[in-house]
């Protein structure tokens, strides 16, 4: 049996729809749980704001793009101590149609923290294993191979390579990548598996109907038990609202993504929030890129979009990983204005730019709802040592272009200078008096706003992604991770997904 796709001009009057289990969000968390419950044989309903993009849609223009596929615009940002953007994507497919395809298993390290920290008995690496085996197999994860890497990768690996730092392909969710360098913006070449065009089809295929164009509003809820959702047709790209949506369902799963899921929960008279936690404990992994000039042209168009990665300081709390993005966005970290500014642009046929990643732990933030918008109020401040542990970052990063031959870099610190044109003067980033308001940081990793904890009192979700309040509401998005997963969040988010999936369908 067949499922559907309903877009927005299917749509003519008021829906109402019953099911077994209804999904809230199509991200990489949602639907997996949509294919594997629709796999068993339950009524799924997968319901999703944003429209689906097929490859005409996708422009390289990185403004119209981030203004078509991403939530405000792409220029939505945390305040309150620290300024710094976030994405989330409004879409079928949620952040895989653009984010970079990077496919990254936690540490053991990592989860020996989460397991201890957060009362944990059944999250170690033995049982996630077998989920993340399940996922890297039906996407088809392998590490990216050379013929695609472009000359910004392998320089990175050059570099790490004379340093002795370890360094490998990055392995993604791609299938027949050419190395475009255009993840960013959509992948026209339809070789990356984001999940609009691998989990969605999959799930629909075993039955699953998907709704695009509804924003889900409310939960509906009696006594401990979720009944299901309601919302509002919303137009692509305006948000113009229209027919009203009610889903009802035995189950409910919110994977609307960890600033939009606590939002959610808030609206719906602050459901499963026995533990005050739902919004709190937001993190990030801000990020921090340097740009590296070369004497040859580098063609950094040319490559996979992060192809390379080193993992040789996440024990430290950093990640070092190769970065491209459209010129327009990455100029933003570029220094001067007018001619100036026109001359380093001028300079990225030589250039490379490669970013670091920060497991800041000890930095906090919240997700608060606003009146009349479903759109967050985000606050979020670096603590000091993570500012440091960014600089020290930087400085590693450093090292690694003068290692592969760069002339110069561009570390796009306010209060130091524009281009370092040597390491005794790059140490500056490490030694410097280096405070949180001179970073350019982005934080595209979020995570954590209803953290999994043991103790109903410390978290919202359990092991499972049951909310601890309620009988039949699971949370799947990154919001369950109890803190940084020390790499990229999205395939440790589908892992656990997948096992949610297993026990959503035991419980209907
Ligand atoms: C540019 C960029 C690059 C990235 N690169 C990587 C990478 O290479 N590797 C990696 O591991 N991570 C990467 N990330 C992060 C990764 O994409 C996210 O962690 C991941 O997408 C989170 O998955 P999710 O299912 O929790 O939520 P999302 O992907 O955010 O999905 C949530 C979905 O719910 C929908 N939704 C929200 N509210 C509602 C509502 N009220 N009603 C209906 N639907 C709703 C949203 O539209 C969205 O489709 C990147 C992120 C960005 C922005
Ligand atoms: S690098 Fe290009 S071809 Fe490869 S997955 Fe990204 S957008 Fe697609």
């Amino acid at each position: 049996m067949s499922g559907e796709v309903r877009v927005w001009a299917d749509y003519e009057r008021d829906v109402h729809e019953s099911c077994d289990v209804v999904v809230v969000g199509s991200g990489p968390a949602g639907a997996v749980v949509a294919y594997e419950v629709a796999a068993s044989g339950k009524d799924v309903v997968l319901v999703e704001e944003g429209p689906p993009f097929t490859p005409d849609d996708f422009v390289l223009d990185g403004s119209l793009s981030m203004a078509r596929t991403m939530r405000e615009g792409g220029l939505r940002s945390t305040r309150g101590g620290f300024f710094m953007p976030t994405m989330q994507a409004i879409a079928l497919g949620g952040g895989s149609l653009v984010n970079s395809a990077i496919c990254v298993r936690s540490p053991d390290f990592t989860l020996d923290a989460w397991c201890e920290r957060y009362d944990l008995k059944r999250t170690t690496r033995a049982d996630l294993d077998p989920h993340y085996q399940a996922i890297e197999d039906f996407l088809g994860i392998a590490p990216t191979p050379d013929d695609v890497q472009g000359p910004r990768n392998l320089l990175f690996r050059d570099g790490c390579t004379r340093l002795g730092f370890s360094s490998e392909p990055i392995a993604r969710n791609v299938r027949g990548c050419r190395g475009s360098g255009e993840c960013f913006t959509g992948c026209r070449a339809r070789a990356k598996q984001s999940v609009d065009i691998s989990y969605v089809p999959a799930a629909v295929e075993k039955g699953a109907r998907v709704l695009t164009s509804v924003q889900v509003q409310r939960v509906l809820s009696s006594g401990r038990r979720a009944i299901g959702i309601e919302g509002r047709i919303v137009a692509p790209f305006t948000g113009a609202t229209s027919f009203r949506v009610r889903v009802d369902a035995k189950v409910v799963v919110l994977a609307a993504g960890c600033m939009a899921t606590p939002v959610l929960l808030q609206k719906s008279d602050d459901l499963a929030n026995g533990s005050g936690q739902v919004g709190a404990n937001l993190q990030f992994h801000p990020g921090v890129a340097l740009m590296g000039v070369f004497p040859e042209r580098t063609h950094p168009q040319f490559g996979a979009t992060q192809g390379y990665h080193s993992l040789h300081f996440v024990r430290q709390g950093f990640k070092l990983e190769t970065l491209w993005a459209p010129p327009g966005v990455l100029a933003v970290r570029l220094p001067g204005f007018g001619f100036d500014l026109k001359q380093n642009l001028a300079r990225f046929p030589y250039a490379a730019i490669w970013d670091a990643i920060g497991s800041c732990n000890r930095s906090l933030g919240r997700v608060r709802a606003r009146r009349s918008t479903l759109d967050p109020a985000l606050t979020y401040a670096l603590h000091p040592e993570d500012v440091k542990l960014l600089g020290e970052a930087m400085w590693v990063l450093a090292q690694i272009f003068f290692a592969a031959g760069a002339t110069s870099v561009l570390p796009g610190v306010h209060r130091m200078p524009d281009e370092m044109f040597s390491l005794a003067e790059a140490e500056v980033l490490r030694t410097g008096d280096l405070r949180a308001s001179d970073l350019t940081c982005g934080g595209n990793h979020a995570f954590s706003t209803t953290r999994m904890h043991g103790d109903p009192q410390q978290g919202v979700v359990d092991e499972l992604g049951r909310c601890h309040d309620m009988d039949n509401l699971y949370v799947v998005d990154t919001g369950i991770l109890p803190r940084s997963p020390s790499v990229n969040p999205m395939l440790t988010a589908m892992a656990l997904a997948h096992r949610s999936a297993a026990e959503i369908t035991l419980r209907t």
